[in-house]
């Protein structure tokens, strides 16, 4: 399989080969097309096998430039440092649309991540904790998410967000798209999915 089998359009087929990815990864080659349909896809997958570029790359496929300025994808990371990689990639693909993404996280004080979230942002990713702070504190608009992301979600369960991930599910609207990738298929990871996706396509890599 290549690239062009997915109908990307040239945007995202040129930022993929100046990546220098020549062949989609198997976790890539069985995520992208049911994700483009729209389908809930629960992806079990380590760090390294390409899980990254499998969800980014349709989201942006679907956002294609552009709108409004509330988030249309969110993507929700355990870590700080996850966090800032997924931004790289999702940077790295959208360069050549107008795609905007603010990526935020704990750690230092949320005025400068709220003050690009205040421009006009597209894609949304986050810490659970600091999403929250910043959603309630009203700053940021969940009307338009349209697709939602757990990354890394048993690294989450493990680090105790659960109850962080339970009240941003109560805060984003019913209908949407959801991903879930996770490293281990565990128990809290079972229970999560059974609350958050909808028939998903599962895959296994
Ligand atoms: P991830 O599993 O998303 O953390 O990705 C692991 C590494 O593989 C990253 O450095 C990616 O840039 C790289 N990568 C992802 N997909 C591909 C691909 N199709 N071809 C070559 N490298 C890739």
């Amino acid at each position: 399989a290549t690239f062009e089998d997915f109908k990307f359009n040239r945007q995202i087929l040129s930022a993929i080969a100046d990546a220098g990815y020549t062949q989609p990864t198997p976790v890539q080659q069985k995520a992208i097309p049911p994700i483009l349909n729209g389908q809930d896809v629960m992806g079990i997958a380590q760090t390294g096998t390409g899980k990254t570029a499998a969800y980014v790359l349709p989201i942006l496929m679907k956002l294609k430039y552009a709108q409004g300025n509330d988030p249309r994808g969110l993507i929700i990371a355990p870590t700080r440092e996850l966090a800032m990689q997924i931004e790289e990639n999702i940077k790295a693909f959208a360069v050549n649309t107008d795609l905007r993404v603010v990526v935020v996280y704990g750690g230092l004080g949320p005025k400068t991540q709220i003050e690009q979230i205040n421009k006009g942002v597209d894609i949304i990713v986050a810490t659970p904790g600091r999403f929250m702070d910043i959603y309630l504190a009203g700053h940021i608009v969940t009307k338009n998410l349209q697709v939602l992301v757990l990354d890394e979600a048993d690294k989450m369960m493990d680090m105790g967000f659960m109850p962080q991930v339970n009240r941003i599910l109560e805060v984003v609207p019913r209908k949407r798209q959801n991903l879930l990738f996770s490293a281990t298929m565990s128990d809290k990871v079972h229970n999560l999915s059974a609350n958050f996706l909808e028939h998903p396509t599962v895959i296994e890599v």
